[in-house]
């Protein structure tokens, strides 16, 4: 389900800034070559997320679900000039084009790339975070918030994505009830009940949760 009327989708992309070539390249080739390339952040969304960044400039950032790297090269356009980018994924068999990709983006040397379950990676970081970016597994989406809100500076941001699950999160757009629908709902309800944080649901493309640890 797209939450917005298509016309009006190419007028926001229309005035949007362009991605880089870099990001143009490796949408393109994300698109011919790996599978699930509807998971990747593309134009509205990587610039969004490049948009907060340039806001926080985050000294350090950690995001969960690197994929093909789209989202990392996106929000470490932010980061300070010695900052670092902390990048997990569970999937090796996409790693020399990350690597090969944030080399040519010029974010080498800036990026900390962890491959293996976040679930594991993450407790092993001593590293406090400005900035983290949620996008993993949708089951394990409260334990991956719970296993950082304490690495989280007070003042710093988490942000979840595909938090309304195309629709699914509305009960007449759900067909069952299946686990990740179930899990994104337990996520989302827990937040807005967490007094730790302030929160904002921003329906940019799949859902964004943006969330300020008080
Ligand atoms: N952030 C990317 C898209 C991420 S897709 C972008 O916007 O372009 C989700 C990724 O999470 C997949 O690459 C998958 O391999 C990874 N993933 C799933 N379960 C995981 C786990 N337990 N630990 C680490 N990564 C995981
Ligand atoms: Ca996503």
């Amino acid at each position: 389900m797209e939450f917005i009327d298509e016309d009006l989708n190419q007028y926001c992309e229309d005035h949007t800034t362009p991605e880089t070539e870099v990001l143009k390249k490796l949408n393109r080739e994300t698109h011919a070559n790996v599978m699930m390339p509807r998971m990747l952040s593309g134009h509205i969304q990587g610039r969004t997320l490049a948009m907060f960044s340039q806001m926080i400039r985050p000294e350090n950032i950690l995001e969960i679900g690197t994929y093909t790297g789209y989202s990392g090269i996106s929000l470490a356009e932010g980061l300070t000039e010695n900052g670092t980018l902390h990048t997990i994924d569970i999937n090796d068999e996409l790693e020399d084009m990350v690597r090969r990709y944030f080399a040519e983006a010029g974010i080498k040397n800036k990026v900390k790339y962890h491959l293996g379950n976040a679930l594991e990676i993450i407790p092993t970081l001593d590293v406090t975070f400005d900035l983290v970016f949620i996008d993993a597994d949708k089951i394990n989406y409260s334990n991956y918030f719970d296993l950082v809100i304490d690495k989280v500076r007070p003042g710093g941001f988490i942000i979840a994505d595909n938090v309304l699950w195309s629709g699914k999160v509305l009960e007449k757009f759900r067909k069952k009830l299946d686990k990740d629908t179930e899990a994104l709902l337990d996520f989302n309800q827990k937040i807005q009940t967490d007094d730790r944080v302030e929160n904002v649901l921003l329906p940019i493309r799949d859902g964004l949760l943006v969330i300020r640890k008080k």
